[in-house]
């Protein structure tokens, strides 16, 4: 097994908080280990452009409790083909680069493996998406914090909703993905959660805010994830046509999720998961990534590391409804 003495890290996709704590951590371990340690910044651009920086211990201080990502983050098209691709391998040659860690979502990934293929450079991916929709972890960086936010949110819209008597539907993120929608909805004692992986019918919603009318439960919650087909602005429109006396209003959380110092519970998956991605370059696992599974460190090949395709546990669904009836 050839020792890995030089190691580059780089965040790419989209940004999610905790991404800094993870840095932070492989860049320490890196150092603790002798290794060099570099930066990259802008994601894969940064390869591709030669933005590559040395990192010492104090270029992590003071971050773990910052949001967004001190190396920046970038989509790069150039990486899609081979010859950006080569010229990133060029670029990490120049610095004598034998390691890389990726954290990112499946897309980033997807780069990653390829690279991997092509050159002899082994990768570590780290999930780092607040969607919590890649296969092999329980977890990822970002997911926990984005949900938090949403939950302080739909409180505030709830105080709101309970003095005029209202029916919001609130809109989360999560892209394709529910768990954002399913997960603050629990926690925030929504009456309806509407989500890709599980198809709420609006026929039924309505008749189900028909009966909570008839008994003067006017201030109802509906969390629709952005992913679902039926869009708030849309399940709103729906919903006033066919119950004109509710007082209905729309609230799209947007990018508010996506920020924010990162929640106890990120900021050590992320120490925990970037730390182990720097040991399994020393043990020589290579092209995998890095997941937590029933609290333990899991390592995923690069290649199954895709998008999730789980079945949402539905029972989830039904209690929800039951605890807010
Ligand atoms: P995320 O990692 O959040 O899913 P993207 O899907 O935008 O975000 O992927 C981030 C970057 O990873 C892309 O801009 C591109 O540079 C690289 N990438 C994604 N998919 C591929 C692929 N199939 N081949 C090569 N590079 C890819």
């Amino acid at each position: 097994m050839k020792k890995v003495n030089n190691i580059a890290v780089l965040t790419s996709g989209g940004d999610a908080p905790g991404m800094n704590a993870a840095v932070r951590a492989v860049v320490r371990t890196g150092i603790y280990h002798q290794m060099n340690v570099y930066g990259v910044m802008y994601g894969y651009r940064g390869m591709v452009k030669n933005e590559i920086l040395p990192m010492e211990s104090k270029s992590v201080a003071n971050i773990i409790q910052r949001g967004g990502t001190i190396l920046k983050t970038a989509r790069c098209m150039e990486f899609y083909e081979p010859e950006g691709r080569q010229k990133a391998y060029e670029n990490l040659k120049k610095h004598n680069i034998d390691g890389l860690i990726v954290i990112g979502g499946d897309g980033s990934f997807k780069g990653a493996q390829k690279f991997s293929q092509e050159y002899d450079i082994p990768c570590i991916g780290l999930p780092g998406t607040i969607d919590k929709d890649i296969a092999g972890t329980d977890f990822t960086i970002g997911f926990d914090t984005a949900v938090n936010t949403a939950i302080d949110a739909i409180d505030k819209i709830r105080d709101t909703a309970d003095a005029h008597d209202r029916l919001f539907i609130i809109e989360v993120m999560g892209r394709d993905a529910g768990y954002i929608a399913l997960h603050s909805g629990i926690a925030t004692g929504a009456e309806h959660i509407m989500m890709p992986e599980h198809k709420a019918e609006v026929e039924d919603i309505i008749a189900d805010l028909q009966a909570n009318e008839r008994r003067k439960k006017l201030v109802n919650l509906i969390v629709v994830a952005e992913g679902h087909e039926t869009g708030a602005n849309e399940v709103a429109k729906m919903i006033k046509h066919r119950l004109p006396n509710a007082d209905t209003r729309v609230c799209i959380l947007g990018h508010i999720q996506r920020g924010g110092t990162p929640t106890c519970q990120d900021r050590i998956l992320a120490s925990r998961m970037g730390y182990a991605a720097v040991n399994a370059l020393i043990e020589g696992t290579y092209n995998v990534m890095v997941g937590i599974v029933n609290n333990k460190i899991h390592y995923t090949p690069l290649d199954h590391a895709v998008k999730a395709k789980e079945e949402m546990d539905t029972d989830w669904v039904k209690m929800c409804k039951i605890l807010a009836s």
